[in-house]
């Protein structure tokens, strides 16, 4: 019989920051261990975690939250009121991806050092994914000491600081590959918000320790490339005896037509258009409306119009956001004074939402006034806008 590798139990993944991620929310501290909290979030997504006894929030067996995640979730689920909802507590959207994909990393675990290099490999051959042996860098991952039951557990895309994935001593190729997908922020594909249609889960078959491991995790729109793929190394396998009713061999997942599948030992090229979706450049360019307005007379030309931002994915297709970014808009005032020309520049940081289609960035305003020699005078102005990617 295979090794299921996936971390078994909630309950025995160990993390070494515990102290703070329980002291972000007073309720936490009032969860018991086992306990299973489904979030249905007001953009119609759903995210099922498993509260272990160390009060970290696991999903899908193998993947702590953190912080920040559970904040997120908590003030953005149904029933949430947002005017008492420590907003503070939380800095970034919920999947925060590495900038240009770039993953720094150290190795405690050197015992598995061979498996993580050829995982490393994997994941640089087939993805836009680089990784870098940190030097001082403050966002990195920590290949590190095995939770005390399960192959490895891992986080979800970039926590901030250090951050661990966990392996047992002997590793597994697969195993490492499948938590470094994690940590470059996939889940599990028997998760998707689409399974159904592709896949029978038979809870009957579930153990109540895993039952909330074939939950579906869904942040709402965005996140869920393709279609479902039985090749994803994210994908758990049909059978997993650990996940059984007492041994029972039926499976706990099967085909639409009945059929079961095994572990993929490999990304799969759904796995590679996935994280390259997520990863992908996103290019942007600016737009303006048709709204011109322009007032004109002898001796002033007046203009306006409304300063966008469209974006185009590497092929140079317009597309929605497939995931936030920030951008850095610049205004510049510039003003004709004394013979000279006086530049004030401001600067504003902006993050945009999944699915952002067109951002405004401002009212651009030409307010260009002439002499009766038509030289330009002083109080001549104008304000233009452009905007830059900075995450
Ligand atoms: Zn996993």
């Amino acid at each position: 019989m295979k090794k299921v590798y996936y971390a078994i139990a909630a309950l025995i993944v160990f993390i070494s920051a515990c102290k703070k991620e329980a002291s972000v929310n007073e309720a936490q501290s009032q969860n018991t261990p086992g306990k299973v909290i489904t979030y249905h979030l007001k953009n119609g997504g759903q995210v099922t975690a498993q509260i272990n006894n160390r009060g970290e929030y696991v999903v899908g067996g193998d993947v702590i939250l953190s912080k920040d995640q559970i904040a997120y979730l908590e003030y953005n689920k149904v029933s949430s009121d947002k005017t008492s909802t420590p907003r503070s507590t939380f800095t970034t959207e919920f999947q925060k991806l590495w900038p240009g994909g770039v993953v720094y990393y150290t190795i405690s675990n050197t015992i598995n050092s061979s498996n993580i290099g050829l995982a490393i490999n994997e994941w640089e051959s087939n993805t836009s994914i680089r990784f870098i042996q940190r030097t001082n860098q403050t966002n990195y991952v920590d290949f590190s000491y095995p939770p005390t039951q399960g192959s490895g557990s891992s986080q979800l895309g970039m926590i901030g600081g250090r951050q661990e994935i966990k392996l047992v001593n002997n590793a597994s190729f697969r195993t490492v590959v499948h938590e470094i997908g994690h940590a470059v922020g996939l889940m599990h594909e028997q998760t998707r918000s689409d399974r159904d249609q592709y896949i029978n889960v038979n809870y009957g078959n579930i153990n109540n320790d895993w039952k909330s491991q074939y939950d579906i995790y869904n942040l709402g729109a965005g996140y869920q490339t393709g279609t479902f793929d039985f090749n994803s190394i994210m994908l758990y396998r049909s059978y997993a005896v650990e996940a059984s009713v007492n041994g029972n061999p039926s499976p706990q997942m099967t085909k639409k037509d009945g059929s079961t599948w095994s572990d993929s030992y490999y990304l799969s090229q759904g796995d590679i258009d996935g994280v390259n979706y997520l990863y992908m450049p996103i290019n942007i360019d600016m737009f303006y409306t048709d709204e011109y307005v322009n007032e004109q007379n002898e001796y002033v030309n007046r203009s306006t119009r409304q300063a966008k931002i469209k974006f185009y994915d590497i092929n140079f297709n317009q597309m929605g956001l497939p995931k936030p970014i920030k951008i850095k808009i610049v205004s510049t005032r510039k003003e004709y004074n004394n013979h000279n020309y006086v530049y004030e520049v401001q600067e504003s940081i902006q993050t945009l939402s999944v699915n952002t289609q067109e951002y405004f960035l401002g009212t651009e305003i030409f307010q260009e006034q002439y002499d009766q020699n038509m030289n330009e005078v002083d109080g001549s102005y104008s304000i233009t806008y452009y905007a830059i990617r900075i995450q």
